[in-house]
């Protein structure tokens, strides 16, 4: 099987079009969640991810704070502002479908989370030595994780004790081995200086994962972000890509 894999599209249906036009055909679609917040289109989005074949998809932490399971304080002041303008936005149907998101799928082979196997909604994966922690955590030989918008692959090998970190560069094809945590990168607001948006494709037989950055109209969507008064640090951010 063929399988898309998309993480944090923040509302941002540019980005998301594009990846969807760029990844071609696929059997399935996996989401690690943060369908919403920061961007201007959550209905859209959650519309267009919900039409996916054989959709997984678990809830993120501004998925979860849209539904206030989160009290926004938890959030600095702009992102509890887009929060705000987001729980504002969005439709019943778009609510309904947020609301009944788990917070991690065990499948066959894979783990979906958001945050880390660990604390699924909310731990950011940024060291080696968290990362070796949560192998523990799962017990499939892949956990894909989003939340850090960072494109990374933490691996371990039997022979070691501490995790390897790997980070692949755009457009690359790797073969998967050992056990892995593995992140896609963000859809509509990638942190690694490349502002394009990031996905996946896992090819479920082969074992074979790719790497994949598409340019999309950065513009177009600072246009409606400002049209809809969204914070501004939040419309440059898209831009440089952090
Ligand atoms: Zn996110």
């Amino acid at each position: 099987m063929r399988i898309l894999i998309i993480s944090d599209i923040h509302a941002n249906l540019t980005a998301l079009e594009s990846v969807l036009e760029d990844a071609g055909d696929f059997d399935a679609a996996w989401c690690l969640g943060d369908l919403v917040g920061y961007g201007p289109d959550p209905n859209e989005c959650i519309a267009r991810v919900r039409q996916l074949p054989e959709l997984k998809c678990v809830l993120g932490n501004h998925d979860a704070a849209a539904l206030e399971q989160i009290d926004s304080a938890a959030f600095n002041p702009e992102a509890r502002q887009a929060i705000q303008w987001t729980r504002d936005a969005l439709t019943e149907s778009s609510l309904i479908f947020l609301q009944q998101l788990p917070e991690r799928i065990d499948l066959d082979h894979v783990t979906l989370v958001h945050g880390s196997p660990r604390q699924p909604v909310w731990e950011y994966l940024l060291d080696t030595f968290n990362a070796t922690r949560c192998f523990e955590y799962f017990t499939t030989p892949y956990c894909l994780v989003g939340h850090t918008h960072l494109p990374i692959i933490y691996f371990l090998q039997s022979e070691h004790r501490l995790a390897q970190v790997y980070i692949p560069s755009a457009n690359t094809r790797l073969a998967l081995n050992e056990r892995m945590i593995i992140n896609p990168g963000s859809v509509g607001q990638p942190r690694d200086r490349d502002p394009r948006a990031a996905y996946a494709i896992y090819d479920s037989e082969e074992g074979i994962w790719e790497c994949h950055r598409v340019a999309y109209d950065i513009a177009a969507v600072q246009n409606r972000m400002r049209a809809q008064g969204l914070p501004e640090r939040h419309i440059q951010r898209l831009q440089v890509g952090w």
